[in-house]
């Protein structure tokens, strides 16, 4: 299960160079897939052969400047509610300020696990200087560089050794399918849910985690058997950080690490918007199954294009992305509540799915040599074998002569090959060339 990691402290003190840093980025940098610049907040990390995520506070607007401190605030506390472990960092040059020590004094009475890292340590002069820091009240600090990487090594060890091994699921629930039930606050989530459960609350056992409140709860509902992330929490709400974007980020990206098919839930009176595209993406960059559902359907007019013009909007806004379903609800008459699940259910089937490799040679070689990719510099490219990897979402190597040549139209090419041929929607496909 996904281990969510927050890097906070104020303004400049490097969380996003710590941040790029961390999961490799560069710059603030153009998403590939989908063109637009990629928000800082979010991303992957890999050390020692434990994948993480981190979430960068710093990267959302804080909009007026006397909410200033107020707003730092409440994203440590909200961190402190949703992240696993903090980064909590402060900068060797400007030593401790009040707002540091405002930071320390939340972290240490909240008793979350949080690591101090002394920022801009660029040299071992500076080293010293940095256990000044110790007046935070705390017994060890990581003194870093962000910007030439130094002492990060020694960060990562640490963090990845103090993650917590959130396995607080039998083995036998391990096996049943994970929905997360995601979207901008009022969509209609808490609704959505009692609509689900109704009356006769069939409901096996909420159950206890390890580390903290439980996170998945156990449903045997219209033949299906499923866990539900965090439903606890969006039906508990905290009214004081509901608006805050943040804050929503940071509960989707919770829900949707500790899930294998995601319910994004549409508020149709506002359309598909920023905020959704923003959750739609994070759910497609941590590789899970997507259903969509336009939610408050009643309280839309309807003349007989309605559905097909809501479905076209939504699909060009995630393009290429587009085979996923889409359904439309009213969580408040019940219509078509069911649907979500059984579709959910069948992306979950999509999800595992295994091609064997003859039938994926069988299918797609013929496919190849009818549309090979370009040449690169009157160089053929040739792909001679194909097999699915061994993975938690569809991934396909292809084998070919000149992996770096083919470009990401012909994969997309491939991809859509294999979507026409075996039904994977709602699911993530990677694919891979590699040398043969
Ligand atoms: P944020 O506001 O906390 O996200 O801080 P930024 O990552 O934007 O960094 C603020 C400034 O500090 C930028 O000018 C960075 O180049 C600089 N900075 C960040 N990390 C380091 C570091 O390790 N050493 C030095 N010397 N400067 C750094
Ligand atoms: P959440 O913040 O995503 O959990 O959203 P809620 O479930 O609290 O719903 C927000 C508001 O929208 C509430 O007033 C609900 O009664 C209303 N609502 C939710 N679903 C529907 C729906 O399908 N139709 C209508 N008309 N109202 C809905």
């Amino acid at each position: 299960m996904g281990n969510i990691v927050a890097i906070v402290g104020r303004p400049n003190v490097g969380k996003s160079t710590l941040f790029n840093r961390l999961t490799g980025q560069r710059h603030a940098i153009v998403d590939e897939i989908s063109g637009v610049t990629r928000d800082r907040i979010y991303g992957k990390s890999h050390w020692n052969g434990a994948e993480f995520s981190i979430v960068d506070t710093g990267g959302f607007a804080i909009n007026s400047e006397d909410q200033f401190e107020q707003a730092i605030r409440e994203q440590v506390l909200i961190a402190i509610e949703e992240a696993d472990i903090l980064l909590f960092l402060v900068d060797v040059s400007t030593g401790i300020t009040d707002y540091d020590e405002a930071v320390a004094e939340i972290i240490r009475k909240s008793g979350k696990k949080a690591f101090v890292v002394v920022n801009k340590v660029d040299t071992h002069e500076r080293i010293p200087e940095s256990s000044y820091f110790y007046a935070l009240g705390v017994d060890q600090l990581y003194p870093v560089s962000a910007i030439n990487g130094s002492g990060t090594g020694d960060l990562l060890d640490a963090l990845v050794e103090a993650l917590p091994n959130k396995t607080d699921l039998s083995e036998e629930e391990e096996d049943l399918p994970k929905f997360a039930i995601v979207g901008r606050p009022n969509a209609g989530k808490s609704s959505i849910i009692n609509a689900f459960i109704g009356v006769d609350r069939n409901i096996v056992t909420p159950i206890s985690g390890t580390t903290r409140d439980s996170i998945h709860t156990r449903y045997n509902k219209f033949g299906h058997d499923f866990l539900l992330v965090d439903t606890a929490g969006i039906r508990k709400k905290n009214k004081v950080h509901e608006n805050l974007e943040f804050y929503s980020v940071m509960r989707a990206v919770r829900a949707i690490e500790n899930s294998d098919v995601c319910i994004l839930l549409v508020d149709a009176t506002r359309g598909f918007e920023g905020q959704d595209q923003k959750i739609f993406n994070l759910i497609e960059r941590n590789r899970k199954g997507v259903v969509v559902v336009v939610n408050k359907w009643d309280l839309i007019e309807k003349d007989t294009h309605t559905t097909k013009h809501f479905e076209a909007e939504i699909r060009e806004k995630t393009a290429p992305y587009v085979d996923y379903p889409i359904i439309f609800t009213s969580a408040l008459t019940k219509q078509r509540i069911f649907k979500v699940l059984e579709d959910a259910v069948a992306v979950y089937e999509n999800k595992k799915m295994r091609i064997s490799t003859s039938q994926l040679n069988d299918y797609m070689l013929p496919v190849i040599e009818h549309n090979p990719p370009p040449a690169h510099k009157g160089k053929y490219i040739k792909i001679k074998f194909i097999t699915q990897l061994p993975s938690t979402t569809p991934s396909f190597a292809f084998f070919c002569n000149l992996p770096q040549y083919v470009k990401d139209p012909y994969k997309r090419f491939l991809e859509n090959k294999i979507r026409k041929k075996w039904n994977l929607t709602g699911v993530p496909v990677n694919i891979f060339l590699r040398k043969k």
